[in-house]
C-alpha cells in the first residue's frame, strides 16, 4: 500500500508514471487530498475511473492516532501520537498572536546526546517517515477544526524529539508538502528547522533554493564548554559550524538563528556572552535565548533572571541583537527539551 502523505508531489509523480499513469494524475490526487480535504477516492470526480480503482485497492492515506492529550493553562495542547507500528512521538500545538505553530518532531527518540534534554534519554529508535511527520500537522489541523473557529496551523518547527539533520531526506520532503501551493501553503518563511549542527546538511539545506529557516541549536561560545554539553561539537567544532552558516547566508541570502540556552553556572557569565559575541561577529545572526527548562533526571539548573538579564545586555552592548524565548506549556512537560514521550510504555 502506498500511503499519499508519503510523497510530495515529485515523488507521487514518479509513482503515479511508474503505474502506468498520466503525470498529471499525482497533482490531481495531492489537490484533492489536500485542498479539498477528501479522503475518499470515488468522489474524486475528474480523475479517471481505471486510476479510481487502481487508488482503491494500493493506496491509503494514513495518519497517527491520538494517545493521550494534554491542554496546558495557556492553551498549548502537547499530542501523544501512537504510529502504525505502536511506537509513539510527541508534538505540540503553541498558539501565538500572529497564529498556530506546530512543534512536529523528526525521529523516535534522539541520538545526539546532548546533555541537558530530555529528548534524549530515549535513544533514537528510528526515523519517522515522511506521513508521520506530515501526519502531526494534519492531526493538529484536524483537532483546531473540531474548535470549529475556522483555525489551521500557520507556523511549522521542527524542533520536537530528534535531530532533523538525521533524516535529512523526510524532512525535506515533509516541508515541499507543508509548503506546496496544492499542497498545506504554508509560507517557506513559516518554517523552520533546527539543528545541533550536523555542519555537512547545513551546506545541502543552503542549496535547497528555499526560504526556510535556519535555528542553529549553538549553546555555548566555545568549543570547551559546548563539547561538554553536546556530543556532536566533537565530530563538527563550531570554526566548521561557523564556516556553515556564512556559506547559508551567502549561497541561501538568509540569516540564521541561534538558540541559546542558558544554563545556570555553565554558559551563562558576562564572559560567556562577550565569547559569543565574537564567535558570531561576522555573520547576521542573531540570538535566541532559551530559559532552560529543567528536567528532573538532570543536573542543570535555569539561570537567575539576573544573569539572563547581563547576558541579554552584554550582547546588545556588542550589537548582537537577542530575544528571550517566550515559553509555552511548561506545566505539561511541552516546552523546549521536555518532549520525550512520556508514557508507561517508554520512560
Ligand atoms: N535536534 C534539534 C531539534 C530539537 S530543537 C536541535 O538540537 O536543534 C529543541 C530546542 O530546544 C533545541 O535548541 C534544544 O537544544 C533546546 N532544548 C533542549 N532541551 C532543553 C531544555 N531542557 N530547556 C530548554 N531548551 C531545551
Amino acid at each position: 500500500m502506498y500511503n499519499i502523505y508519503d510523497y510530495s508531489l515529485p515523488k507521487l509523480e514518479e509513482l503515479v508514471v511508474s503505474l502506468g499513469e498520466k503525470k498529471f494524475r499525482a497533482e490531481q490526487l495531492f489537490k484533492w487530498v489536500y485542498k479539498r480535504g477528501v479522503k475518499d477516492f470515488d468522489l474524486m470526480s475528474d480523475i479517471s475511473k481505471s486510476f479510481r480503482e487502481t487508488l482503491k485497492t494500493s493506496f491509503c492515506l494514513i495518519k497517527p492516532t491520538i494517545y493521550q492529550k494534554q491542554v496546558s493553562s495557556d492553551g498549548t495542547v502537547k499530542l501523544l501520537l501512537e504510529l502504525e507500528d505502536g511506537d509513539k512521538v510527541e508534538t505540540v500545538l503553541m498558539r501565538y498572536n500572529y497564529g498556530n505553530v506546530a512543534c512536529v518532531s523528526s525521529e523516535v527518540g534522539c541520538n545526539m546526546g546532548c546533555a541537558f534534554c530530555a529528548s534524549g534519554l530515549l535513544k533514537k529508535k528510528r526515523e519517522l517517515k515522511v506521513s508521520e511527520i506530515l501526519g502531526q500537522v494534519l492531526v493538529l489541523n484536524d483537532l483546531l477544526t473540531s474548535e470549529g473557529k475556522g483555525e489551521r496551523i500557520t507556523h511549522v518547527v521542527v524542533m520536537g524529539t530528534g535531530e532533523p539533520f538525521d533524516n535529512y531526506d523526510n524532512v525535506m520532503d515533509f516541508i515541499r508538502i507543508l509548503n506546496h501551493p496544492h499542497g498545506l501553503e504554508i509560507g517557506a518563511r513559516h518554517i523552520t528547522v533546527s539543528t545541533c549542527g550536523i555542519v555537512p546538511k547545513i551546506y545541502d539545506y543552503a542549496r535547497e533554493g528555499l526560504q526556510i529557516n535556519l535555528a542553529i541549536s549553538l549553546h555555548a561560545p566555545n568549543d570547551e564548554i559546548r563539547h561538554k554539553i553536546m556530543p556532536i561539537s566533537r565530530v563538527y567544532p563550531l570554526n566548521d559550524l561557523m564556516e556553515a552558516v556564512k556559506y547559508y547566508e551567502k549561497t541561501a541570502g538568509r540569516r540564521v538563528t541561534f538558540e541559546y540556552i542558558l544554563l545556570k553556572g555553565i554558559n551563562d557569565s558576562k564572559k560567556d556572552a562577550e565569547d559569543l559575541a565574537k564567535l558570531i561577529k561576522g555573520t547576521l545572526a542573531y540570538v535566541n535565548l532559551i530559559p532552560y527548562n529543567e528536567v528532573n533526571e538532570m543536573k542543570y539548573r535555569r539561570s537567575e533572571s539576573s544573569s539572563v538579564k547581563e547576558f541579554m545586555d552584554t550582547l546588545m552592548k556588542k550589537g548582537v541583537n537577542a530575544t528571550i524565548r517566550k515559553e509555552f506549556g511548561s506545566d505539561i512537560d511541552a516546552a523546549c527539551g521536555q518532549l520525550r514521550a512520556k508514557d508507561e510504555g517508554q520512560l
